[in-house]
């Protein structure tokens, strides 16, 4: 029986950090034995809130992949695409944009949310209103069963349910209506204790050396109310402990209670969390290390990966032409 279908992606924007992959790609990597998935790096997404300097794109896109497959993203039982290499995500979304309503675009709550945060920016642009319906067309020209998303994308899934059911009241039966996956959700502090977050520029990235992690972990904000060694901590309230609960779970307790009694300094604390954070990102390095000595390795992961993609796409495009009569 035909596994169920998933499609999920990202912005080339830059390497990933431990949020992304805790955010999400530990989940993709875990999904890939129950599902069927299509793995993007959309980067026509990118442009929507970045047009105006496009020279990164191309490496980005190879980070991105590469991060991908350090994580274990298996291009065997998934498919990886770059968006732009699969033509008919942009026919779709052409004729998904016929018959979607402004209001719906409007009053997408992460639509005003941007508008707000990129503030000065000349980013009030067709494209940027219409994401969106971009982002439908990447998840239904897949007829995607699901998409693993975070509870802040659950807007956004649903305009891309309503453009289905709209184009299915319109033409006739064509698309699923993809459900929610929820994540689990682990969120990840950054080095400054806000959201891990690439805009904060407090990430510690998936591919960073030893003494990256070890120097980006030396410079976390703690306690405020620690300041000498003997002030007990409040690990409640610091983000190498919120850290230490996802890398060090084995020695979470001792280490709580080490900071309440103040029986650990806040530099040894964060030494433990860097050998912690080290282990974890090892075996990751070594397989990035590993894929890096194969030349051409990406260029043949997307060249595969855009062959399989269209065949999906077309068929889904064949079936829309025809329910739409053009
Ligand atoms: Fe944070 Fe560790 Fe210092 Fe406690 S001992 S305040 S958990 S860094």
């Amino acid at each position: 029986m035909a596994k169920p279908r998933i499609f999920s992606g990202m912005r080339p924007t830059g390497k990933l950090h431990l949020g992304n992959l805790f955010g999400a790609l530990i989940n993709w990597v875990r999904l890939q034995d129950d599902y069927d998935c299509v793995y993007g790096v959309v980067d026509w997404h990118a442009l929507t809130t970045a047009y105006e300097d496009t020279s990164e794109i191309r490496a980005n896109t190879r980070e991105l992949v590469m991060d991908y497959l350090a994580a274990g993203i298996d291009p065997k039982k998934s498919i990886i695409i770059r968006q732009s290499d699969v033509k008919q995500h942009a026919e779709l979304c052409l004729l998904f944009s016929m018959i979607t309503p402004l209001s719906w675009l409007e009053r997408c709550p992460t639509y005003k949310e941007q508008l707000r945060e990129l503030e000065g920016r000349e980013i009030m642009t067709h494209g940027f209103l219409g994401y969106p319906v971009l982002m439908a067309a990447d998840i239904l020209v897949y007829k995607a069963d699901a998409v693993p998303v975070g509870e802040d994308q659950l807007p956004h899934l649903e305009l891309t349910r309503e453009i289905a059911r709209r184009f299915n009241f319109l033409y006739g039966p064509v698309f699923p209506e993809p459900q929610p996956k929820l994540n689990e959700v682990v969120l990840l502090p950054g080095t400054d204790g806000r959201k891990m977050s690439k805009s904060y520029n407090n990430v510690i990235e998936m591919s960073a050396s030893a003494d990256e992690v070890r120097r980006a972990i030396e410079n976390m904000v703690t306690d405020p109310a620690r300041i000498r060694r003997t002030d007990p901590g409040h690990p409640e309230v610091c983000s190498v402990h919120a850290l230490h609960k996802v890398f060090s779970r084995t020695m979470l307790d001792d280490i709580t209670r080490d900071c309440v009694n103040a029986g650990i300094g806040c530099v040894d604390c964060k030494r433990r969390l860097a050998d912690a954070v080290n282990e974890f990102l090892e075996p990751i390095r070594q397989r990035r290390r590993a894929l890096e000595r194969e030349p051409g390795l990406v260029d043949d992961i997307l060249a595969d990966g855009a062959k399989r993609a269209r065949v999906i796409a077309e068929a889904t495009l064949e079936e829309v032409r025809k329910a739409m009569r053009i």
